[in-house]
């Protein structure tokens, strides 16, 4: 079986990669390879009622299948270069943001029509948080909705469906180099490519590494960031919320000069659990259709760890300190911010009483025994320095979910056409270290495919 291209992985990075190269050539001949189950068939079970916490299926509907990670996802591609990743450090600063604006159109024409950009640009709030020791980052974000993005995911598919070679559930096991291309190794079949885009995310990082090692491709070590998922009710947020819609703000704080950060912010959202590699963590997304929406908000706190020597493996520090939380919790805990700070644990008890009301049944607990007295002493100070520009923060039943983790795989080494050592093998998205984020490893997508287009 010959192929001209094959893609490793059906998320944005793989999924902006096949619709680019059948758009400018409808002659190719393009398979996609992905691990998961065709979208319509994603479900997780946890229903709240009769399964609660992760049961670890076989394929992580919420990680796996086609639009990756980001099926599920709140939809927010930020386009920015302040964060969601280093593209630009490999393609520059203007064609990363051009990428960006480019999948903004694909996604506005294919179901995202309506949806809000929101911008930073002209907001008074970047003064009111200078004026907190707190910085706004700049970014305009396009914020589809997980109802929303789950349509542009569709009828994207529906367009490559009868083009591409879609093969689901079929992991790619080995990728071997031949004089004129790649031979790949899925469900103990062989296809063969002149080209091959491996696009694997973070669900993909082990095997990511396995690779490398065997065609002896080098990576670097990457950072992990920890903290936790602070959810409370949407009006203490919402004069942010309403104008910017997700606000990445950074303290430093006083006692460490570490950084902490927001990440992730969901208005009217809902806290989610996320399985990376059988480790429970938390996260969150939110729906545009107000019918879907809650009466909260969430947002990560985290801080970020790199090591060096002799330790590397900063995602091994993560998993581990997430084991202790899946250990204490079977899964994620919960503990109000009034007993964090009480030096007590929550309990069934505290939480009914509490004017929160979770939107994810997790584990009451006490978090001060699972994240590193470092971390939780900046977010607990972060906390109190939003609660000046955002007064009931830190009210004792603001919600704490632990632990939130962002691993990042380790980074790749790639060139400026994000080509690996090898010719015609390209690395993008989150599974090169490069993209942390839907919009990045979109362009990342649209970027290797045009250079390909270009030799082909
Ligand atoms: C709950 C949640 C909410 C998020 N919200 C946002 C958000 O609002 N905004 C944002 O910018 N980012 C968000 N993210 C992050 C975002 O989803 C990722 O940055 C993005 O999906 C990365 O795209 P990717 O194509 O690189 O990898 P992924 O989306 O991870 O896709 C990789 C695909 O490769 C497949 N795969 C892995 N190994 C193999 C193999 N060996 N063979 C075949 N297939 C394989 C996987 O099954 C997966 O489907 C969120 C993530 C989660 C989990």
């Amino acid at each position: 079986m010959k192929y001209d291209v094959i893609i490793i992985g059906a998320g944005p990075g793989g999924i902006f990669s096949a619709y680019e190269l059948m758009q400018k050539n409808k002659n190719l001949r393009v398979a996609v390879f992905e691990a998961g189950r065709p979208l319509e068939q994603r479900k997780c079970p946890i229903d709240g009622r009769k399964i609660k916490s992760c049961i670890n299926c076989q394929s992580c509907a919420i990680m796996n299948g086609f639009g990756g990670a980001g099926a599920f996802s709140d939809g927010k591609y930020n386009i920015t270069n302040d964060f969601g990743g280093t593209l630009y450090e490999h393609i520059g600063r203007d064609e990363a943001l051009d990428l960006m604006h480019y999948v903004d159109d694909i996604n506005v024409s294919h179901g995202g029509q309506g949806t809000k950009m929101y911008s930073t640009a002209g907001t008074g709030f970047k003064k009111t948080c200078m004026q907190n020791k707190l910085k706004l980052l700049d970014a305009s974000v396009r914020h589809l909705g997980t109802d929303k993005n789950y349509i542009v995911l569709e009828n994207i598919f529906n367009e490559l469906k009868n083009q591409v070679d879609f093969f689901f559930m079929t992991p790619v096991e080995k990728i071997e180099v031949l004089p004129e291309g790649y031979c790949i190794t899925a469900d103990r079949n062989t296809y063969e490519c002149r080209k091959c885009i491996v696009s694997v995310g973070r669900s993909g990082s082990k095997w990511m590494e396995k690779i490398c090692q065997e065609l002896k491709i080098p990576t670097m070590s990457n950072r992990v960031d920890l903290g936790v998922r602070v959810e409370l009710p949407a009006e203490v947020f919402s004069h942010l919320t309403d104008e910017l819609y997700e606000s990445k703000i950074v303290y430093r704080t006083e006692k460490f000069e570490d950084k902490v950060r927001t990440f992730c912010m969901n208005p009217y959202g809902s806290v989610v659990s996320e399985n990376t590699n059988g480790i429970i963590t938390v996260n969150g997304h939110s729906y545009e259709d107000k019918a879907l929406q809650t009466n909260n908000t969430n947002f990560a706190l985290l801080v970020s760890k790199h090591f060096s020597e002799p330790f590397k493996d900063s995602n091994d520090y993560g998993e581990s300190i997430a084991r202790l939380s899946n250990m204490l919790g079977g899964g994620v805990l919960v503990q109000r911010f009034g007993d964090l700070e009480k030096g007590r644990r929550t309990t069934e008890k505290r939480m009914a009483e509490g004017f929160v009301t979770p939107t994810l049944a997790a584990a009451p607990g006490d978090l001060s025994l699972v994240l590193p007295k470092r971390i939780l002493d900046g977010i607990i100070e972060m906390i109190y320095a939003l609660d000046k520009i955002a007064p009931g923060t830190a009210n004792d039943d603001t919600l704490l979910y632990g632990v939130e983790v962002k691993f990042y795989n380790m980074e790749v080494e790639l060139d400026e056409r994000l080509e690996s050592r090898y010719k015609g093998l390209y690395i993008i998205g989150d599974g090169s270290g490069v993209t942390h984020s839907l919009s990045h490893a979109s362009a990342s997508g649209v970027f290797v495919a045009r250079n390909i287009l270009a030799e082909i």
